[in-house]
């Protein structure tokens, strides 16, 4: 095929333009066709992204055969005839496309038609547009979105320049929801974001990451200066922003990471921000935290396992199993149930115990296909039991990861009735760890599955400042007492006048109880003074694989 044009006038300088505009267009690739003939010009960005050598094609389907997806090649060859006869059509045309990088995207087509007035020639315009792309600025702020940040972070890798990375989270937002709304706090979050356009400069720049997170990447930043930025933003928030005439000061929880080795990549930078940003808020009162500082060190994460453990979930959960740990009647010891626990078994790191990782993976949005799996794998292994013994009722344990993701209500009736399990005879254990959520999400969440029989339990209750409130706003079935309350009971009066009143509140409020970290007869036989309703823990059995369990239950 010739390079020769097929516009009769000014050629070149026509090419030029059309080049040019869709240059600055982006994410938008441009084309033309002629009417008559099947004949088309390629622009030079539309020729780079898709792999096309020639600007002119003498056959413009046989280009478009190899670039639209197969399903749905019959529309765009059924639309493009009648587009070309002038024919306005009332819906959008979108197809997915391939680019050199050989990954689908959904692309709309738009169209219109030009006639040369000399010639009387016609020619029918087309543009496509990459529907895939994320937003650059965030709708709600005007901040640089995620996405944004996303390619900016690789760029600075790329700069092999020192820098860091902030993450901020504004403090008990989810609470400021609750009582003034939503409308209210988007004020909030707009102001914020205010202040922090005000503090930026050539070397810093500011995201909305998701919810009331923000990102910053510094440039040029060492430990001093980050540590300096870090306090005059904290400084500025406490004065308070300015919301329908009330000043109302605003706390942070901050995390960081330095970057000053350049082989970093751009995941684990942000994961490491973020788990620096969860320390901060779970364990150091706001404080920020930089990552590689001595209190992430010292909570002995294995990075390189954590990566290992992620692909692992991403591989269809490979190497994960589950343990089943009885839970017992308190005045009897006879079995009524059995906590899932999950765990980890590669070679050649062995057996991981969950404590190594799962608080890691809450930050990991993998946690849901890996919390998904243990209820999958749980109502499988266990349902053949309830015909042995009737009243056996399985715990699983739930993450914020999980309750926060709406699909989640459906995901799991469709595991009760994939596995056939009745839904009575499943109980979801919440832990401290939900307390991110907003409470009236939580309630709401407690109630859909209460409304389908499963029980609902909280876990842990009492370690957290989070649990009581919980509690006290949705209606739990079960409150499960940490084991920090009854290891050394029997010596400390203060656990005991703890574990009584907690055991008191949930009697009256019509509540059950189950006491963790039994261990041994004696303390089995203390604690029965307490009326609470199970007991579970090491004095009865270590969690079991399933062969064991239904050994035991069949005993
Ligand atoms: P948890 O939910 O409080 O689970 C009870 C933990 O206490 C288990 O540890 C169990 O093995 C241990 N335990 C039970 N009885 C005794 C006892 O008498 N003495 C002592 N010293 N320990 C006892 P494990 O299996 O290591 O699990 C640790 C935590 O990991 C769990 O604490 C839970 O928060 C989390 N976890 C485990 N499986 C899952 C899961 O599938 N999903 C989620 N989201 N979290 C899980
Ligand atoms: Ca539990
Ligand atoms: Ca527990």
């Amino acid at each position: 095929m010739g390079e020769q044009g097929f516009w009769h006038e000014n050629e070149s300088y026509i090419d030029t333009v059309m080049n040019k505009v869709n240059r600055l267009a982006e994410d938008t690739y441009i084309f033309v066709l002629q009417l008559e003939q099947e004949r088309a010009w390629f622009s030079e960005t539309a020729r780079a992204y898709f792999g096309i050598q020639d600007t002119y094609v003498a056959d413009h389907y046989e280009v478009m055969q190899e670039l639209i997806h197969p399903n749905d090649l019959w529309e765009y060859e059924d639309i493009i005839p009648q587009r070309k006869l002038g024919k306005k059509l009332d819906w959008e045309l979108c197809v997915r496309m391939k680019g050199v990088s050989g990954e689908y995207h959904m692309f709309s087509v738009h169209t219109d038609i030009v006639t040369d007035e000399k010639t009387g020639e016609g020619y029918l315009l087309v543009l496509l547009h990459n529907e895939n792309v994320l937003p650059r600025i965030d709708a709600l702020t005007d901040l640089y979105s995620q996405a944004r940040y996303a390619a900016d972070l690789d760029a600075a890798i790329a700069r092999r320049d020192p820098f860091a990375v902030l993450m901020v989270k504004l403090e008990r937002f989810n609470n400021l929801n609750i009582i003034y709304g939503n409308e209210f706090t988007n004020q909030i979050l707009k102001e914020t974001a205010l202040q922090f356009i005000y503090m930026m400069d050539e070397n810093s720049a500011v995201y909305r990451l998701d919810g009331p997170k923000f990102g910053f990447i510094l440039k040029k930043c060492d430990r001093e200066k980050l540590l300096a930025f870090e306090r005059e933003l904290r400084d500025k928030l406490a004065l308070g922003i300015c919301v329908d005439n009330r000043q109302i000061p605003i706390k942070i929880c901050a995390g960081a990471i330095l970057i000053d080795q350049y082989e970093s990549k751009a995941d684990a930078i942000s994961s490491k921000a973020a788990y620096a940003l969860g320390h901060s808020e779970m364990e150091h009162q706001g404080r920020l935290i930089i990552f590689n500082d001595e209190v992430c060190v010292a909570k002995n994460v294995d990075l390189d396992l954590m990566k290992v453990i992620h692909q692992s979930v991403r591989d269809g959960c490979e190497g994960f199993y589950v343990e089943y740990q009885p839970i017992v009647v308190s005045g009897t010891g006879r079995i009524i149930g059995a906590e899932a626990l999950v765990r980890w078994r590669r070679e050649p790191y062995g057996t991981v115990p969950p404590g190594m990782f799962i608080e890691w993976m809450e930050t990991d949005p993998a946690m849901y296909e890996l919390g998904n799996y243990v209820l999958r794998t749980a109502l499988q292994e266990t349902v053949e039991l309830l015909s042995i013994l009737p009243e056996f009722v399985v715990n699983v344990n739930i993450s914020a990861r999980q309750m926060e993701r709406e699909e989640f209500r459906e995901e799991v009736l469709r595991i009760l009735e994939q596995t056939a399990f009745p839904a009575d005879h499943l109980c979801l254990e919440l832990t401290e760890r939900c307390r991110d959520m907003p409470l009236d999400m939580i309630k709401r969440e407690v109630e859909f599955f209460q409304g389908h029989g499963i029980r609902m339990a909280m876990d842990d209750y009492g370690t957290g400042s989070a649990s009581s409130g919980i509690v006290l706003y949705a209606p739990m079935d079960e409150i499960k007492l940490d084991m920090s309350f009854i290891r050394g009971i029997t010596e400390d009066i203060k656990k005991q006048a703890m574990v009584r009143s907690i055991v008191e509140f949930a009697n009256s409020c019509g509540m059950s109880t189950c006491l963790e970290g039994v261990e041994t007869e004696e303390l089995q036989n203390y604690l029965r003074l307490y009326q609470a309703t199970w007991f579970q823990g090491y004095y009865y059995s270590k969690p079991l694989e399933i062969r064991k369990l239904r050994e035991l239950v069949q005993a």
